[in-house]
């Protein structure tokens, strides 16, 4: 199996999206409800990814950073998980311009990006269409997932990092 250099993944998003619940339902497949939401952590992970070992290391932002610890983080980050939560119209706004800032700070490269529509259960406090998550994605050119990180059936959470590395590896 090829070994690939380590990539540096950073989560960004508004405090409460569940950025710190997405990080630990990826690394250990459960959901912790409560979380310090004034943690910043990083963690390594190996995965094997389509025939390749790829190892991570994963900044899991706090989301409460000025604008000058934000940059730092981008300039020490190669891809990029931006998360809102579909049932908090706010942190969707927050997406753009978080994307504007990574774009500013990274330029004149373009950035590998994944846009995670996160607290999927919640269906009934949805405030964010899927379509809307779609046509942003869209708009950045990135992957888009929906995601629950308490219920993750589908691997959907896995499924969104994974994708990251691939795009790193494309480029
Ligand atoms: P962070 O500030 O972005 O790191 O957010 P946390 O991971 O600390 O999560 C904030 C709150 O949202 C916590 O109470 C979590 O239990 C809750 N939460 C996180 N992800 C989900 C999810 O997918 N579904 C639901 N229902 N709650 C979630
Ligand atoms: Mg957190």
């Amino acid at each position: 199996m090829a070994k690939s250099p380590e990539v540096k993944l950073a989560v960004f998003g508004r405090a409460g999206v569940g950025k710190s619940a997405l990080v630990v339902r990826f690394l250990t497949r459960r959901f912790i409800w409560e979380y310090d939401p004034t943690l910043e952590s990083t963690y390594r992970h190996q995965a094997t990814i389509d025939d390749e070992v790829v190892t991570m290391e994963i900044l899991d932002t706090a989301g409460q950073e000025d604008t000058q610890q934000k940059e730092s983080h981008m300039r020490w980050g190669d891809g990029f998980v931006i998360v809102y939560d579909i049932t908090d119209r706010g942190s969707f706004d927050e997406v753009a311009p978080l994307r504007g800032l990574l774009e500013e700070v990274k330029k004149p490269k373009n950035v590998p990006l994944v846009l995670v529509g996160n607290k999927a259960d919640l269906e009934h406090a949805r405030q964010v269409g899927t379509e809307e998550g779609e046509r942003l994605a869209a708009e950045m050119a990135c992957a888009f997932y929906e995601c629950s990180a308490c219920a993750d059936e589908g691997g959907m959470v896995a499924e969104a990092f994974h994708e990251l590395c691939r795009e790193l590896r494309r480029r």
